[in-house]
């Protein structure tokens, strides 16, 4: 069976990542998308489960002594968590796994889990990611300012990751399949293909 590998795309209030994600996964169903636990509310559309595991404060604290949690942070004033059983879920089944959260998080599950490969998606510039931030109208004012610091903090630590990948306007499609490309590129490290060499002795 092929080994599942283990891809954190951290991408910034602005960067459009719900887009790139949305299409990569359709695009590509063998590959896993974890489901995070937040205490935030759901957005309009939203489903329980499907978008996160929409869960409280109480809840949440309870999972992290149960040790459940392999990574966890505070954004915003609420906790967001990859819980270890997604992960655990798509490692038994071979498939690659895909986890979209913020840097703290990537950090933590980087020094954790061995091989797991850090992709930081960026809109194209400043002035594009606060056009970008300002168009969600769900959002006050106060919010949107600490998203937009919070992104450019986020972008700084941009030497942290792997690899990293611009969302242009219009291009999630494209941005998408440069990530499919990362992930299909990793599969051929020689450290998960030089089994091949046995069928040469
Ligand atoms: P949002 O509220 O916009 O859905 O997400 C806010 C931020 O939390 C985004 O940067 C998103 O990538 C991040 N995030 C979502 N799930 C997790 C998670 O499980 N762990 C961490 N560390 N960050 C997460």
């Amino acid at each position: 069976m092929k080994k599942g590998l283990l891809f954190i795309i951290s991408g910034p209030a602005g960067s459009g990542k719900g887009t790139v994600v949305n299409s990569l996964i359709k695009n590509h169903p063998e590959l896993s998308l974890s489901v995070s636990a937040t205490t935030r509310a759901p957005r309009a559309g939203e489903i329980d489960g499907v978008h996160y595991h929409f869960i409280s404060k109480d809840e949440f604290e309870k999972l992290i002594e149960k040790g459940e949690v392999l990574e966890h942070t505070t954004y915003c004033e609420n906790y967001y968590g990859t819980l270890k059983r997604e992960v655990l879920k798509a490692n038994k089944a071979g498939r690659d796994i895909i986890l979209e959260i913020e840097v703290d998080g990537a950090m933590q599950v980087k020094k954790k889990v061995r091989g797991a490969v850090t992709i930081m998606l960026t809109p194209p510039d400043a002035d594009s990611l606060e056009r970008r931030l300002r168009g969600r109208a769900t959002e006050t004012d106060e919010v949107i300012k600490w998203r937009l610091n919070r992104a450019k903090e986020e972008i700084k630590l941009i030497g942290n990751y792997d690899y990293s990948v611009v969302n242009n306007d219009g291009e999630a499609d494209k941005c998408a399949e440069l990530i499919y490309d990362i992930i299909k590129a990793e599969h051929q490290k020689t450290k998960y293909t030089k089994s091949i060499a046995e069928k040469f002795i």
